[in-house]
C-alpha cells in the first residue's frame, strides 16, 4: 500500500517516514500545501496523512479541495492538542479519522491498518482476512487454519495488497503503483519472483496468472 505523508515539522516527518516503511507501506513525503493538493489528487495513494498546520496552504483547505474535486481516499488528519475545533472542522471537512498530537506510533499504525480495511469493504475483521488467510499486520506474517507463515518484507507487502483486493484482477503496472513510492525503481520481473514465492510458501492456487492482464488473489481451500 502507498502512504501519502504531508507534515512540515521535519524531525516528526521523518519518524514517522521510518516507522511507516517498516511497516511495510511506500510512503511518499511533502511538506508544502500546495504540492499536497496537486501530488495528492494525481498520484494513486491508498490512504494520506495530513498535518493541518502547514506552509503554503492550510491542510483544511488541502482536504477542502481534494475532497471538492472528487478524490475519495481515505484522510487521517494530525490535530494539535486540545484543539477539538480542529478536530471538528476537519471531519467535516471530509477527514475519515485523526489522530492528537502527540501520539504512540502504535496508535497510527493501528488507525492506519482500520482505516484501509473499512475501505476495502472489511470493515468488520480485527485483522485483514480474506479467502482462508489470516494476515498479521504488526509481525508480518500469514496463518493458515492455525499455522504461521514467515514472509520476507516483500513478500508481506505483496499479499497485504493483494488480500485488500480479493478476487480482483490486478495488472502489474497496478501492483508496481502501490507497492513502490515515488522513487523507488519499479521492475516488473522482481514483482513476478515475489509472486512465485508466496505460491512457493502458500500454494500454487493462491495467486493465479491471467494472461494478458495481470493477478488475482484467489486464497485457499479452506
Ligand atoms: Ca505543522
Amino acid at each position: 500500500m502507498r502512504l501519502l505523508l504531508v507534515e512540515d515539522h521535519v524531525p516528526l516527518a521523518d519518524e514517522l517516514v521510518a516507522a511507516l516503511k517498516e511497516q511495510g507501506y511506500a510512503v511518499d513525503w511533502l511538506a508544502d500545501g500546495r504540492d499536497a493538493v496537486h501530488q495528492g489528487a494525481t498520484e494513486p495513494y491508498d490512504l494520506i496523512i495530513l498535518d493541518l498546520g502547514l506552509p503554503g496552504k492550510p491542510g483544511l483547505e488541502v482536504l477542502r479541495e481534494w475532497r471538492g474535486g472528487g478524490l475519495a481516499t481515505p484522510v487521517l488528519i494530525l490535530t494539535a492538542r486540545g484543539s477539538w475545533a480542529e478536530r471538528i472542522d476537519g471531519l467535516k471537512a471530509g477527514a475519515d479519522d485523526y489522530l492528537t498530537k502527540p501520539f504512540h506510533p502504535e496508535e497510527l499504525a493501528l488507525r492506519i491498518q482500520a482505516l484501509l480495511r473499512r475501505a476495502h469493504g472489511l470493515a468488520n475483521q480485527p485483522q485483514l482476512e480474506a479467502a482462508g488467510l489470516q494476515l498479521d499486520e504488526s509481525r508480518q506474517c500469514v496463518s493458515r487454519g492455525g499455522e504461521q507463515i514467515e514472509l520476507t518484507s516483500a513478500e508481506f507487502r505483496l499479499l497485504r495488497y493483494f488480500m485488500l483486493h480479493p478476487g480482483q484482477i490486478l495488472s502489474k503496472s497496478q501492483l508496481a503503483d502501490h507497492l513502490y513510492d515515488g522513487e523507488s525503481e519499479r521492475d516488473s520481473n522482481v514483482l513476478e519472483v515475489h509472486v512465485n514465492r508466496l505460491r512457493g510458501k502458500l500454494g500454487r492456487a493462491v495467486i493465479e496468472t491471467r494472461r494478458g492482464q495481470g493477478y488475482r488473489y484467489a486464497g485457499v481451500e479452506t
